[in-house]
């Protein structure tokens, strides 16, 4: 069985209340043919990252949450309802664990396993806690580190100099137009042309080449010219990043962001083609993930190759590093993650992804409250030239929706904000506010977002936990515990956290408690692990934090 899934718009409910609505409507959202990879199969993005556990428990929940009291919480056991149960008005309407293993289970064999037996789904981190918005939720972010590896390496700007990636799914998808965002030319293999002609549909990809030598020369001109321009070349980047190297063609910078966290459904080994790996996938799933492993070390080799020859190289968040060292590539970890490089500072002030989504489906709502930011932070000028190229060129998936990096304090005076917008009928109707479980306290993944801590803090992962567990105390509407997000099984656990803004002075309570406790765990794991601007961060905003030294 499979259906076509859109979110309702408008103002009509089909549930008890707003915030099973909204539930409802995100569930939807996510599998929106606009905005999910493969909805047919319930998989939203990254891999095999699934709204639903399938498609019996999908109706399941949808039907739960039509029925759902406004002082009644469901339980999400990996992407199936199990329990329903009265807790009290001010309390989340939806708890969710997804791909939780016990640490001496929490492999992809032992996964896989339960996964075929239907009693686990790979919830990744949006997929399966219901706010996710298509590649914009990850622009933003993608930009953010294209800016500051511009700042750091190239006096501000991307341009003249050419970036090489590969992976153009849900997420890798931003990377063309961040690098473009930055006045840069992007050249990016991706295996799938299906995935390079949705990017240029979606306007996040300028154009698509077959073969290596147009790639050259319209990157080269591009280059020359001072032009951004992003090219989506048809290929496996385990074959084309070593032929590039062969050829000589001048590379400044080099990243990655294939599905290499799941060998088995986000790698496709190189000589294959998509057909024939699907098969292989199927018939021998042990073989498979050799192969697959195999070419990303042969990858990884080619990426310490650039480094060596005087690229800047990063790890885009997705393992790949891991994978080849496992396969004996002992310098894979020699260049760094994105986060330690580039976002951690911000981290240290509580900034992250804020996002939030109109349930009404009209565009003029966010809009709308784009001026409202626009108005309460004059200042930051990194967010008015965001919101100013986001608003010319970002094409809305689904649900219209805008993802902004703010900080402690800006969340909650955000979130406030758009409460009253909707009590004042400026914005027409209730909206969903929520952020990516990379977060600034949110996650535990040491070869990602806590990779290289100070203090060694690492892989401590009480802090994700924490951060559920007091978004949940503080009154969210669906908050979540997922384990192997990003980085795949046995390496994260992250927490996700949404509320809705819906007018009413019970959301108002709710979003001013969730809004400030959220980003400052952010403030509080940092300053525990002793970053100074955290430590100051907290003192300036008086975060409480006991232990702080004077
Ligand atoms: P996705 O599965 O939707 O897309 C991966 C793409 O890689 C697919 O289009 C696939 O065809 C392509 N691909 C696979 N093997 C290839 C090969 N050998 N050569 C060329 N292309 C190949 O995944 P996604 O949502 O885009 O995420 C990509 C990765 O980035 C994941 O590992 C994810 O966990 C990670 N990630 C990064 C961030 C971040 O902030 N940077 C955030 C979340 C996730």
């Amino acid at each position: 069985m499979s259906r076509k899934i859109t979110a309702k718009r408008g103002l009509e409910i089909e549930c008890k209340g707003w915030e099973q609505e909204a539930a409802l409507r995100m569930l939807h959202n996510n599998l929106d043919p606009e905005v999910a990879e493969r909805p047919e199969e319930l998989v939203v993005y990254g891999g095999i990252g699934k709204a639903a556990r399938n498609w019996e428990a999908f109706e399941a929940i949808e039907n739960t949450l039509r029925a759902l009291e406004k002082d009644e919480t469901m339980l999400i056991q990996s992407g199936k309802p199990v329990a329903v149960f009265r807790t009290h008005e001010e309390a989340p309407r939806v708890l969710l664990s997804n791909s939780v293993l016990v640490p001496k289970w929490a492999n992809w064999e032992h996964f896989n396993e339960l996964d075929k037996k239907g009693l686990m789904m790979y919830g990744q981190m949006t997929a399966g806690s219901w706010i996710y918005i298509g590649s914009q939720g990850i622009v933003q972010g993608t930009y953010e580190t294209f800016a500051e590896l511009a700042s750091q390496s190239f006096g501000g700007s991307l341009k003249g100099t050419v970036t090489l990636t590969a992976g153009l799914g849900g997420m890798g998808g931003a990377q063309p137009l961040a690098v473009t965002m930055n006045e840069g030319v992007a050249i990016c293999v991706e295996v799938d042309e299906s995935r390079i002609d949705k990017r240029i549909e979606t306007k996040y990809l300028d154009l698509k080449v077959h073969s290596l030598d147009e790639a050259f020369r319209l990157a080269g001109e591009a280059r020359d010219a001072g032009e951004a321009l992003s090219i989506g070349l048809l290929g496996n980047a385990a074959e084309i990043h070593h032929e590039i190297l062969r050829r000589g063609f001048k590379i400044d910078v080099v990243t990655d962001q294939t599905s290499a966290h799941d060998p088995l459904n986000g790698y496709v080994p190189e000589g294959f083609s998509l057909e024939e790996a699907a098969k292989l996938r199927e018939a021998d799933p042990v073989e498979y993930v050799k192969l697959s492993s195999e070419s990303m070390a042969k990858h990884v080799d080619a990426m310490l190759e650039f480094r060596r020859n005087g690229s800047v190289v990063f790890d885009y968040g997705n393992n790949i590093r891991q994978v080849a060292f496992d396969e004996g590539v002992e310098d894979a970890f020699d260049f760094p993650g994105f986060v330690p490089a580039y976002i951690r500072p911000l981290f240290c002030e509580g900034k992250g992804p804020f996002r939030f989504v109109a349930l009404s489906g009209d565009p003029e709502d966010i809009k709308a409250a784009d001026d409202k930011m626009r108005e309460l932070f004059p200042d930051n000028e990194k967010l008015l030239r965001w919101l100013d190229m986001a608003q010319e060129r970002i094409a809305f998936q689904g649900l219209p929706a805008r993802i902004a990096w703010l900080g402690y304090g800006e969340r909650a005076k955000m979130g406030l904000a758009l409460n009253e917008m909707v009590a004042s009928g400026e914005i027409s109707a209730p909206v969903v506010i929520g952020r990516d479980h990379l977060d600034s306290g949110s996650v535990a993944s040491p070869n990602r977002e806590t990779e290289s801590m100070k203090d060694g803090s690492d892989a401590v992962g009480d802090w994700a936990i924490l951060n559920a567990l007091v978004n949940t105390a503080a009154g969210g509407s669906w908050i979540s515990v997922h384990h192997g997000g990003g980085v795949g099984m046995g390496y994260s656990l992250h927490a996700g956290m949404v509320v809705v803004a819906d007018g009413t002075e019970n959301a108002a309570r709710r979003l001013e408690r969730v809004l400030t406790s959220d980003p400052g765990m952010g403030i509080a794991r940092h300053a525990d692990a002793g970053y100074d601007t955290a430590i100051d961060t907290a003192k300036e905003h008086g975060v409480n934090i006991p232990m702080l030294e004077e």
